[in-house]
């Protein structure tokens, strides 16, 4: 089979490689799609940079170098292996891809699995992953696709999740204000999850046009933060309130200090984003309004299945912001990524 396999620092090589077998517990899944995001970006161009030595084998996976990337993707069951009685063949699913954590540090303590130092992901630092015709997965990683869900949007789970965990950290109720700062995937899977979460009035600050002119396509108000006034758009959109909550999904440091400037009080800002800088940072705006800055990052179990959910009641809306691109394509893709074209793109596994 085809697989994209990953080798160091800008080398990624598609290539023919053994089909997987299900060992205990496993499934044999034949991908659809698979999604590729600032993660994969990270480990394409800045391997030196990881958190773990991807040379060196996983202690909880085993996993090493090449590796299969793609962790956000869905496919068909087409093999079980022993002791597996949750899913069948021909089952379709979207992958949670978290494969391993140590389950004793006091993040694993926490239920916070993604904080785990240990952490294993499929498609990343445990074996197989989405960029490849089939993969081996845990059972229990599957998360089932109802009829109406096809594996196109499954392979948007994982990404919308990100931003659905972002909305239940902001603590917002039905009815409230919102402000997403960047109209990335994160900030696409934000907006649309505060829509599932009844907060209707939801501001969309993204520098550029093109993003701007999708997210407006899809409903969203949009502001311009680079050339129009934010603060006073948001006390316009909120009649002088402030909003209830904001999502950080721009890594920039400038829409954190807007976000904060413009909170209601009360309010919370959750950084989803990565940032590559610091930031200067007045911390009398928290104490003033009794407001709050958190993170996010990961999503659990529930939320994959909230997001399928919201998917099946017709929430999500892929028109303009999702790229097709096949498996031969996909190291030209990681570069177009990397410049920025803002599209989702999505790799044809198969
Ligand atoms: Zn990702
Ligand atoms: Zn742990």
């Amino acid at each position: 089979m085809k697989a994209a396999q990953f080798y160091g620092k800008e080398d990624l090589r598609v290539e023919d490689v053994p089909e997987p077998t299900p060992g205990p517990g496993q499934v044999k899944l034949r991908n659809a799609y698979s999604g590729i995001c600032g993660s994969d970006l990270h480990f394409y161009f800045y391997p030196e940079a990881l958190p773990f030595d991807p040379g060196q084998p996983h202690p909880l996976t085993g996993a090493h170098l090449p590796q299969i990337l793609g962790h956000e993707f869905a496919g068909t069951v087409v093999e079980v292996g022993d002791g597996v009685t949750s899913v069948k063949v021909g089952d379709r699913a979207a992958v949670y891809p978290l494969a391993a954590s140590c389950g004793e540090c006091s993040a694993c303590r926490k239920g916070l699995r993604f904080s785990c130092r240990l952490m294993g992901s499929t498609g990343a630092n445990a074996p197989g992953g989405g960029l490849s015709e089939f993969t081996t997965v845990n059972a229990a990683q599957l998360h089932l696709l109802p009829d109406n869900v096809d594996l196109r949007m499954g392979a948007l789970v994982e990404p919308m999740a990100v931003g659905w965990h972002a909305v239940a950290r902001s603590g917002i109720a039905a009815g409230g204000t919102a402000l997403v700062a960047g109209a990335g995937p994160i900030g696409i899977g934000a907006w649309f999850a505060f829509k599932a979460h009844g907060v209707e009035k939801v501001l969309v600050s993204e520098p550029s046009a093109d993003r701007r002119a999708i997210m407006a396509g899809l409903g969203a108000t949009v502001v311009d933060p680079v050339n129009e006034d934010l603060g006073a758009v948001i006390a316009e959109f909120t009649d002088g309130a402030g909003v209830d909550a904001a999502v950080d999904a721009a890594g920039a440091g400038a829409a954190i200090t807007s976000a904060l400037a413009g909170l209601a009080a009360g309010g919370r800002i959750v950084v989803a984003a990565l940032h590559e800088h610091s930031m200067d940072f007045q911390p009398t705006m928290l104490s003033m309004g009794e407001t709050e800055i958190v993170g996010s990052v990961g999503y659990l179990p529930e939320e994959f299945d909230a997001v399928i959910a919201a998917m099946a009641d017709g929430v999500y809306d892929t028109t303009g912001w999702v790229q097709e691109i096949p498996l031969s394509g996909v190291v030209e893709a990681f570069h177009a990524l990397r410049s920025g074209t803002g599209a989702k793109i999505l790799i044809k596994a198969a």
